[in-house]
């Protein structure tokens, strides 16, 4: 299939690779020539905007960093609107605001065109392995259409209902899991604080009621997972940054909901903070040196 792949940075890079592998013909493009050309190496063709990539596209796949990208991207004088040929799908797998996902769906559809949002979870290491979880926000017909080409990008396609639900699914779980981090480093520090190895409490929480994937997978105390980010001075994995940016866009979806989200607000807080510490672009899990004296 003629598919056209626009953002190819951390995780559209590697899900590029992986469709070129299963054999797809793509269309690239993005702002940054050296992925470009790297990826051009293993046969894509290189397009000049996301109209040239889209126009001959029997699919079209977005993976972006924000709403301002997404509708530039889509929207723009040179968007892939403006080449899209009418009943081509067309999938956003950005994580964005469910209400631009549902705008930018909204005017694909006065064109003919059906437009899916499909946000990921499972970073850049799912998306190099192709065992991304897909959150499908789209009509059946076009989930149905989707669901092969996604399955060789990842392991879980889900269909969350219609368009904007992926990333209603993808912001509602990011808020849960920053919260959950932030509890586990402070239950992890106070037994530190209070004289119990933390092995041993990790082993409590593990086979007890606390247990999470924050304390049974990613624990964010250094030594207790040999594969988590703590266990490596907190480097890969999720940055801080892009979980803040998750929090955000889901204070702001219950901002317009009237929904309170009060952990989700001080989550964003704590998280806001150790930005500005500098340690944005540590791994997310990073949140527990604020409870831990410096060495
Ligand atoms: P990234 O910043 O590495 O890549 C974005 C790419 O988009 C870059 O290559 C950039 O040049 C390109 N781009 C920006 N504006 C463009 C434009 N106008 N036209 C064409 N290309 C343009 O980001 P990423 O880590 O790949 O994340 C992409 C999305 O996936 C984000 O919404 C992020 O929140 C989400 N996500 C990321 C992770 C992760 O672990 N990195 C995990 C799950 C979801």
């Amino acid at each position: 299939m003629r598919i056209a792949f626009i953002g190819l940075g951390n995780m559209g890079a590697p899900m590029a690779r992986n469709l070129i592998k299963a054999g797809h013909q793509l269309n690239l493009f993005d702002l940054n020539k050296a992925v470009l050309a790297e990826l051009a190496e293993l046969g894509g063709q290189i397009s000049s905007s996301p109209r040239d990539a889209a126009q001959q596209s029997e699919l079209v796949i977005t993976m972006l960093p924000a709403a301002a990208h997404v509708r530039g991207v889509y929207l723009g004088e040179d968007g892939v609107l403006a080449g899209v040929r009418a009943g081509t799908p067309v999938v956003d797998c950005s994580t964005i605001d469910p209400q631009t996902a549902r705008e930018v769906s909204a005017a694909a559809a006065k064109q003919g065109v059906d437009l899916a949002d499909a946000p990921v979870s499972g970073g850049t290491g799912g998306a190099a392995a192709g065992t991304l979880t897909f959150m499908v926000g789209a009509s059946d017909e076009l989930f149905a259409t989707l669901q092969p080409v996604l399955a060789q990008m990842g392991r879980n396609i889900v269909h969350c209902g219609a368009v904007g639900t992926g990333q209603i699914a993808k912001i509602c779980n990011n808020l849960l899991l920053g919260i959950s981090m932030i509890g586990v480093s402070e239950a992890m520090a106070l037994g530190n604080a209070l004289g119990i190895d933390t092995k041993v409490l990790a082993g409590i929480i593990n086979s007890s009621t606390g247990r999470c994937w924050s304390s049974d997978t990613y624990n964010p105390w250094p030594g207790i997972i040999e594969t988590a980010p703590a266990s490596r001075g907190y480097t890969g994995g999720f940055g801080a940054e892009l979980m803040l940016k998750d929090l955000g866009l889901a204070t702001e979806a219950a901002r317009q909901a009237h929904q309170p989200v009060i952990l989700g607000a001080v989550a964003q807080q704590l998280y806001q903070a150790m930005s500005l510490r500098g340690d944005g672009g540590k791994d997310f899990s990073a949140i527990v040196e604020g409870y831990r004296k410096p060495e």
